[in-house]
């Protein structure tokens, strides 16, 4: 088990590419991030190879369905022996709480989050889908919902972390994406954080991909941004 705070997103085309980028990585270092995209190619064999070989992973599959359905997707990505697992809030209290049980019974129990409002969606896409109010109002009622269901945390911007902390929890797990080191290249990302600034407004996980990923070095990437880390935690 890593004690990093880094989960380092495998955005790749192809899996032959992501498992040679996770041979050439070390679980210390840092835990994994597997998506839809690599899910559907890689599957629970590429998962199940990615936790022998001694990493953390973090199964991104934001599953939003009926409450028993979701609840053995679930049960199904425990048995796989994943380290953090997520759910969409919009599928509501009844499918977060089936969800959260199903883990429960489970011998390894992954840390279960939700994800609020995809950052994607502007005001405009939310009045699309019937929600009145801002992207932040949602997420804070949709962050309050998945702590009352008993989840463990939420996604969220390094933006709304104080928020989150003072309004939902103290102790509320908030993974945070959109985190760029000092000089890294922004991509398509909008409103960044460093690493540094993200723990200090109170993230407990980063989701850093492409500045890793594309890195050439990321072996040294990640020691010098687990080293700035654990500077600032001083
Ligand atoms: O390369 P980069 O560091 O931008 O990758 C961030 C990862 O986090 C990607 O896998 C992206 O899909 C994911 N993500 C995000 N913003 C969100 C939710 C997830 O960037 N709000």
């Amino acid at each position: 088990m890593s004690h990093s705070k880094i989960v380092v997103a495998l955005d790749f085309p192809t899996l032959l590419q992501a498992e040679l980028f996770v041979q050439s990585l070390e679980p210390k270092l840092c835990r994994l991030k597997v998506g839809k995209e690599l899910f559907a190619v890689g599957g629970p064999a590429f998962v199940e190879k990615c936790i022998e070989q001694g990493f953390d992973v973090f199964l991104d599959l934001k599953y939003h369905d009926i409450p028993n359905t979701v609840a053995k997707a679930c049960e199904a990505a425990a048995n796989m022996g994943v380290w953090m697992v997520n759910v969409h809030s919009m599928g509501g209290q009844k499918m977060m709480e089936a969800a959260q049980n199903a883990l429960q019974k489970t011998p390894h129990q992954p840390i279960l989050i939700a994800v609020t409002v995809l950052t994607s969606m502007e005001q405009s896409d939310l009045q699309g889908i019937g929600l009145p109010g801002t992207p932040k109002e949602n997420v804070l009622r949709l962050a309050k919902l998945a702590h009352t269901s008993g989840l463990d945390g939420v996604v969220c911007s390094a933006q709304e972390t104080q928020m989150l902390r003072e309004e939902v929890s103290q102790d509320f797990c908030l993974v945070t994406p959109g985190i760029r080191p000092a000089g890294s290249d922004v991509n398509d990302q909008k409103r960044i954080m460093t690493p540094e600034d993200a723990i200090q407004a109170g993230s407990n996980y980063l989701v850093i991909g492409r500045p890793i990923t594309k890195s050439k070095d990321p072996i040294q990437t990640l020691m010098d941004i687990n080293a700035s880390l654990a500077k600032s935690s001083h």
